[in-house]
């Protein structure tokens, strides 16, 4: 789940995620032959199966797993058939990364199985090339980056340029809340790529390889762009310097400005990226009415998915309880509290 820093890692940009109680587990046996045998808790229709090298495109969630094999095999990996099993808490299409979760799993289980030479930061560039390549998602390195670095008590303060990472302590007097909307993501894949590709247009105009390379003293170049290329370029290099300063705010504790942060990236992905919805929009505006909340915006991709909060410690179930059932009342929608988590798997 990301902290803050939406929408830069294709940018070549910062992030901060953490992760989240929620797990993808994969058990699997290897098989003396080129079979693969898999089944999900995610998902319906029994037992699917392929052989390695018959892997084709079935635009279902199989794909995850076939990208996986077809890239090992590719890569020259002594990959061999398998059974697996994958059980999952993480929360499908809600801004959660559960498609990271889900290939970084089944590369974990297939290293240990196999024997594979691939260390962690290898996976994650796997994970994203999956969905790149096969599933034909243009995803950034962020998610599988953090399904298989991140931890619950850091973030991950990752540069997804050079994959340079710092692991940065959450702060002790703070506490987060995720709250899913009930709103799944709306044409998620379309509009996510038609954000890249306004990025790309925006560099091209602009000049530069990757937006990263720009900062605060290009706006005034940034803000004569035709709309919307001005106003997305705009989000990427304000994004960018609020996850330096949401780092420094970390360091020094100080969570009234990691929260003021927040609502700024907020109001950025609401009216410069245009990737918030209503519902989310009014969750975020509950959030902050709150005392003991310090911040909360959008997390993940957008067009649905959920909201983080960052609340005061000792805080987070009374709260999330009070908001959800009171922004259930409000919009209709079924809102979901992910974090605290209830139970953990
Ligand atoms: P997100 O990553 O934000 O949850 P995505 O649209 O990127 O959303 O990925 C969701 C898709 O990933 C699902 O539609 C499904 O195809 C696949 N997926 C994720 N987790 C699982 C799982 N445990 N079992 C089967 N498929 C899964
Ligand atoms: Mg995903």
């Amino acid at each position: 789940m990301n902290l803050i820093g939406e929408h830069t890692d294709y940018n070549g940009g910062f992030v901060l995620p953490v992760a989240i109680p929620q797990r993808t587990r994969v058990e699997l046996a290897p098989r003396d032959d080129i079979q693969v045998q898999v089944w999900s808790s995610a998902a319906s229709g029994g037992v699917s199966n392929y052989k390695l090298g018959a892997e084709s495109r079935r635009k279902d969630w199989l794909d995850y797993i076939q990208g996986v094999t077809q890239i090992l095999c590719r890569e020259g990996k002594a990959l061999g058939g398998f059974d697996a099993c994958i059980s999952s808490t993480v929360p499908l299409g809600s801004g959660l990364s559960s498609s990271a979760a889900l290939s970084v799993s089944l590369l974990r289980a297939l290293r240990s199985a196999f024997g594979l030479d691939l260390n962690d930061v290898q996976i994650a560039r796997i994970g994203q090339r999956v969905e790149n390549e096969f599933v034909g998602a243009r995803v950034g390195i962020m998610d599988p980056m953090a399904a298989s670095l991140a931890d619950e008590h850091t973030a991950l303060f990752l540069d997804a340029r050079s994959l340079e990472y710092r692991r940065v302590p959450l702060p002790a007097g703070a506490k987060l809340i995720v709250i899913h909307s009930g709103v799944e993501h709306r044409l998620v894949g379309g509009d996510y790529n038609t954000r890249r590709a306004e990025c790309e247009k925006a560099c091209t105009l602009l000049g530069v390889e990757q937006l990263r390379d720009l900062g605060p003293a290009d706006l005034p170049r940034v803000d004569a762009l035709p709309e919307p290329l001005n106003r997305r370029a705009r989000h990427v290099i304000t994004e960018n310097q609020r996850v330096l300063t949401a780092v420094e705010s970390m360091e020094s504790g100080d969570l009234q400005r990691l929260g003021q942060l927040f609502h700024e990236s907020h109001a950025s992905m609401r009216d410069d990226y245009q990737v918030s919805v209503s519902e989310i929009d009014t969750l975020v505006e509950l959030a902050r009415a709150e005392q003991a909340i310090y911040g909360a915006r959008l997390t993940g991709g957008g067009f649905g998915g959920s909201v983080v909060m960052l609340a005061k410690a000792g805080h987070g179930w009374a709260v999330a309880l009070r908001l959800a059932g009171v922004y259930e009342k409000q919009t209709g929608c079924t809102p979901k509290v992910l974090v605290p988590a209830p139970v953990r798997a």
